[in-house]
Order: structure tokens, then sequence, then C-alpha cells
């Protein structure tokens, strides 16, 4: 059985790294991975440190980028990719443009498509931002859907795929996440030792992040303007936020934030650095869907910069509270948690809605049960 794994960014390497892992260790299957890389460096990293050598590498980033070029890329090298490989199953991540692209390469070559961390929806098909419709078009092609959670599930019975088709199998981001915090607890890391030097471990630390075009211009400058103040009204905590490369987040970020002594203005992380930093840290505020999923099972409290989210789960479970780009409520929620210990230890305990870390194997175990 020939399985064909692709994916282009760095949350899917990080989300596919174990899935690949666990693939390798059955010899039933022989498994080749692809990557577009419609992101370099911060894709790089992760293979890195995953020990991942793609097989095919189609190295698709370009300078100002756009999705009409990337999609018609994507989908004329996997032609070369797909028939030199013949893979009879291929495996996409989400809801990215090399997702819903690879997708429709492999189901004009004729293979299977696997569609992990399947089922999320926000159902807003007037956000002008692609990931609600690659989503779902991937899922319009999928013959077999991974689903995180029973909620994922249900939206996709909701639009008619058949219950033989979906697995609940929990999010593979926290496979990588477990197999990681063990590995960076003792990792002999310049990164992780800069930290180290950077912060004051007496002091309680926030770790923000944010990244999303939803939060561009009024988003990311109300984001700022809550950091500061609660920066300043607690002298004693230290904020650490790793800057998103994009100019539209660094710009109002520097502006707005360079001049606060304890607030620490950093580049992106690695993904053990970041790891290191989400096990040091007190609360997190982010945009990220990722490490939303990946806090919980570290015990840390979330803040969500989104008015809406794909993943109600952790907001009904209540490890994550969804604070919007709302300058008083961002405040107001942060107050709230450094003053309040016992909600602050209410949310740190919950259980993870998303996972328990033994995902890739339900997928592996699901596709030796297939042909
Ligand atoms: N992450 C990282 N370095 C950082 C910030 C995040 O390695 O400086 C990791 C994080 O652990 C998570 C993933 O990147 O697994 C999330 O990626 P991102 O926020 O870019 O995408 P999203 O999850 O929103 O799709």
């Amino acid at each position: 059985r020939k399985n064909l794994i692709i994916f282009g960014t760095r949350p899917e390497a990080i989300k596919m790294a174990p899935l690949i892992k666990e693939f390798n260790n059955h010899p039933d299957f022989q498994t080749k991975v692809c990557v577009t890389a419609q992101h370099r460096e911060m894709l790089d990293q992760v293979l890195d440190f995953f020990d991942l050598k793609p097989d095919y590498d189609l190295n698709l980033m370009r300078p100002n980028q756009n999705l009409y070029s990337l999609t018609a890329d994507i989908i004329t090298q996997l032609k070369t990719v797909l028939e030199d490989f013949v893979p009879n199953f291929v495996y996409v991540h989400g809801d990215t443009t090399t997702s819903m692209a690879a997708s429709i390469a492999a189901f004009y070559s004729g293979s299977k498509v696997c569609h992990i961390e399947a089922g999320l929806r926000t159902n807003n098909k007037l956000s002008p931002f692609p990931e609600e419709i690659n989503r779902q078009i991937t899922s319009r092609i999928a013959d077999y859907h991974f689903a995180p959670t029973e909620i994922s599930r249900q939206n996709l019975l909701n639009e008619g795929i058949s219950k033989d088709d979906i697995i609940i199998t929990g999010n593979t981001v926290i496979d990588a996440l477990l197999i990681s915090k063990e590995r960076v607890a003792n990792l002999n890391s310049k990164e992780i030792n800069s930290l180290k030097n950077l912060l004051n471990s007496d002091k309680k630390t926030i770790l923000v992040t944010g990244h999303r075009r939803e939060n561009h211009g009024e988003g990311f400058i109300n984001i700022c303007e809550a950091l500061k103040q609660i920066a300043l009204e607690f002298p004693d905590v230290q904020i650490v936020y790793p800057v998103h490369l994009n100019p539209h987040v660094r710009k109002p970020v520097y502006e707005i934030l360079s001049e606060i002594k304890n607030i620490f203005l950093i580049l992106p992380l690695s993904y053990p650095a970041f790891v290191w930093m989400m096990k040091e840290c007190y609360i997190i505020i982010t945009d990220s869907g990722g490490v939303q999923e990946e806090a919980p099972s570290l015990g840390k409290p979330v803040l969500v910069l989104r008015d809406t989210t794909e993943r109600p789960e952790a907001v009904q479970a209540g490890t994550v509270i969804l604070v919007g780009t709302d300058k008083k409520k961002i405040v107001n929620e942060v107050t709230e948690l450094l003053k309040n210990k016992k909600r602050y230890a209410k949310m740190a305990e919950l259980q993870n809605p998303y996972g328990d870390g033994k995902a890739c194997k339900r997928i592996v175990n699901y596709m030796q049960q297939i042909f």
C-alpha cells in the first residue's frame, strides 16, 4: 500500500510529523512525503526537529505569492509526483491551499484522499479568507475523513458524508506535543538557552502569538494597546511575544510595544523552543488554531483573539475564552486570570478536548483495515 503525505506549512508539518513516524513503523505501508513548501523556513525547522526528509520538495514559495498561481502550481507540479509514485492513498491536512489543491490533484490521479483534521467549520462562506472554503472543498473530495472530535464528525454528517467514512481520532497535534514535550526537556538548544537568559523565572510570563489576516489592521492595534495596558498595570508580569514575520503584524506590534521594558518582542520561535515556552508560561494569548489545541495539554489557560472559532470544543470545555480583539475584554480577562487563583486553577486543570496523543495510531489502524 503506497501512501503519499502532502503538506506545505508549519502547522501541517507539526500535525503530520507523528503520522509519518507511525506509518514508518508499519512495513505493510510504503510512505513517501511531498512538501509544497507553501511556507519555506518555518516548515524546514519542523522537518529538522522531527528528522524528516521529504521525498519530493516542490519548493513553491515565492515573494508576494498569490492564491491563483499557488493553487495552479501545486496542481500542475503534483501531477509529476503522482505519476511517478502512483500512491493508493494521498493524505492532506486541515484547511490550507496546499490541502485543497492536493486533493484535486489526487482526485485527478485516481488516488484515494484521506483528510486529517477533517470537519472543522465556521460555516462562514462570506469570509474573504480561504480556510473555510479550502476545508469544505477538501471534504467534498476526500474518501476518508479523520475527524478530531465528535463536533467535527457531526459537521461532516450534516453535509451528507457517510458515517462509515468518518473516524474520530483526536487531533494529531497532541501526538506531536507529547513526543516533543519529553525531547524539549533534555534538548541543548541555543534558542531555549537564550530564552532562559532573557526571562526572569520568578515572574509570571504571558506568551502571545498572532498572525491571522482577519486581525490585520485595527485588530492588531487593539491587541497591542491591550498588551501595553497589561504590561504597565502589572510590572511584575513579563510578556513574551514571538512576532510573526508578516509586515502587517510587525508594523503595529513594533510601533506600539517596542519601548515597554516588560514586553519582549522576539522572532518566531522554532517548534521545540515554542513548546518549551508554552510549558514555562502562565497564560497564553493567541489567535492560532494549533496553540489553542496544544495549550490545555500543558495546563495553560488560553485567551483567543477571535470572535468566532472553528474549534468550539475548548470554549465549551472551558480551557479557552474567546476575547476577540476588544481591548477592554482582553485586559479584563487577563486581569481576572492573574488575580483570581481559583479561576486560574479551574481552567488549568481541565481535560484537553482535542485528544490523548493516540490519534496517529487510530488513523494507521483504520488504514490497515482498508483494501
Ligand atoms: N508555533 C511555533 N513557533 C511559534 C509560534 C507557534 O512553532 O513562534 C507552533 C505552535 O506550537 C503550533 C503551530 O506553530 O503547533 C501553530 O501554527 P500557526 O499559529 O502558524 O497556525 P494555525 O495553528 O493557526 O493554523
